[in-house]
């Protein structure tokens, strides 16, 4: 898989460090779990998917450039895989998932792992997670059409956002805050999330 990522065009070594040192298999069901080094979205039930290797190296090197990720909010931990590979990189990952099933399963993957400073809530991310912020870095890996205002409320001053908006033609955006300003730009490739909902179940 990191072969591939590299050819795929993944440069941050650490990215790869970090993917390499997550097992992926662990996070989806037993009778996929060889297909689970291919570059494919698969399911995780409740309707989820665990993304695609190259979109979450993508994600994560965007927000490594020339940057340390640091305190990191992560929204829809989904089977956990992503906020795990994050654990490795930013000093603290804050993890939320709406469906408190998914949320259940997570942890079970994540236990083996023993990953100290990584936190999971059952919390409804489109609210961000105000008792943790600021954040360094927040990432979404839901899409919706706009860009929830309480996750750019909660960036620290130097603080960057990244989430997929748009419907059928959707994109990721990288917004930077500095102080007051947030500035904003698309990012390759063009993506495909679940939705970003509102409320928990
Ligand atoms: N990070 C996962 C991907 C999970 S898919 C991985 O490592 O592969 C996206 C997840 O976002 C789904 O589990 C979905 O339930 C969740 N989600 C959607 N809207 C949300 C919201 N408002 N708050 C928290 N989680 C949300």
């Amino acid at each position: 898989m990191i072969d591939r990522l590299r050819a795929q065009g993944i440069r941050n070594e650490k990215v790869l460090a970090a993917m390499d040192a997550i097992p992926r298999h662990q996070f989806v069901e037993k009778g996929l779990a060889f297909s689970a080094y291919d570059d494919s979205a698969l399911p995780i039930g409740l309707q989820q998917t665990i993304s695609q290797p190259y979109v979450v190296a993508r994600m994560i090197e965007i927000l490594c450039d020339r940057h340390e990720l640091g305190r990191t909010l992560e929204i829809g931990a989904g089977c956990g895989y992503q906020a795990a590979v994050l654990s490795m990189l930013a000093s603290e990952v804050y993890s939320v998932e709406r469906l408190k099933m998914l949320l259940d399963r997570a942890r079970k993957n994540l236990r083996p792992l023993r990953l100290p400073n990584l936190r999971l809530k059952c919390a409804d991310g489109t609210l961000g997670l105000p008792e943790a912020a600021p954040f360094d870095t927040i990432i979404v890996a839901a899409g919706g059409l706009k860009v929830p205002l309480a996750l750019k409320a909660q960036l620290a001053p130097e603080g960057r956002l990244l989430i997929p908006v748009g419907d059928a033609g959707q994109r990721l955006l990288l917004i930077e805050r500095q102080g007051s300003v947030f500035k904003e730009s698309k990012c390759d490739p063009p993506v495909r999330f679940v939705p970003l909902l509102t409320g928990i179940e």
